[in-house]
């Protein structure tokens, strides 16, 4: 990790994310209180807290994977309804990347990759295939696009989901404990995928509880625990001086 990331490439203030005053319940479990979130072009945000605070909750609400019962979600100018239009175009703008990979087992590396340019991009197959193959480089393994998912380690299958969100080209990428479900020799693999896509640029939201990471990469950390952000600041300021004693708390159980 290079101490240089969370300085380089500058955000630009243009906003990314716009949240204000969401709400979401699961039935009567009130999940989501009064979120509010701006999120910056090119910012980087790290969610943390323990689990259960609603974390997966909020970033699925991003891109509609959940709905939200009130407050507004704004993504690239498009404000998240029940709209189809609006959420297909978020969707398309979106990539998400799960911790337990969700590829096809039944389709190849490659075929993954080129699945949802080639349907819902509508690019040709072979067009596809060379952008699928360009991320596949870039993730640095291009050579396994001919097997299946279950031939490759789990750090290798992450890597793909993450190659496999980027054919979209999205403008915005969230994680969800991208790491959480991998092998303590495969977590660096991933997180060093991460960083290179830090390092040019991208929007990210990272659920993750690895704090090198978050102090390497994130502009902000933000803290939730029952359903609010608790607490929010730059990762210096965050681990080194938390304000909140459910933070304290929460920074206690993890370092
Ligand atoms: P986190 O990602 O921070 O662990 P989640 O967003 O997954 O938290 O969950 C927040 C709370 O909402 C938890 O209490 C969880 O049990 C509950 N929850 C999550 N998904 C559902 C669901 N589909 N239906 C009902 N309750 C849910
Ligand atoms: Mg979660």
């Amino acid at each position: 990790m290079t101490a240089q990331t969370n300085a380089a490439p500058a955000m630009t203030g243009e906003t990314a994310i716009e949240i204000a005053k969401l709400n979401k319940w699961y039935g009567t479990f009130h999940v989501l209180r009064d979120i509010d979130l701006v999120v910056s072009r090119g910012e980087r945000i790290v969610i943390a807290g323990p689990s259960g605070s609603g974390k997966s909750t909020l970033i699925r609400c991003i891109n509609r994977l959940e709905e939200h019962q009130a407050g507004k979600i704004i993504v690239d100018g498009t404000e998240l309804t029940h709209d189809l239009k609006n959420i297909d175009k978020v969707r398309s703008e979106v990539g998400m990347v799960f911790q337990h990979f969700n590829l096809f087992p039944h389709l190849t590396i490659l075929e993954n990759c080129t699945l949802a340019p080639i349907w819902v991009r509508k690019i040709p197959k072979r067009e596809a295939e060379e952008i699928a193959m360009h991320f596949l480089t870039k993730v640095r393994i291009p050579d396994q696009a001919h097997k299946y998912p279950g031939q490759l380690s789990g750090g290798q299958q992450q890597r793909v989901a993450i190659a496999r969100a980027l054919c979209m080209r999205p403008k915005i990428m969230l994680f969800d404990e991208p790491t959480s479900a991998l092998d303590p020799e495969m977590i660096k693999e991933v997180l060093d995928t991460m960083i290179e896509l830090a390092e040019e640029g991208m929007t990210m939201l990272c659920v993750t509880h690895e704090m090198g990471f978050a102090q390497a990469v994130a502009h902000r950390v933000i803290f939730m625990d029952q359903g609010q952000i608790v607490e929010q600041n730059t990762p210096k300021e965050f681990f080194n001086n938390p304000r909140s004693e459910r933070t304290k708390l929460f920074l206690s159980q993890i370092l």
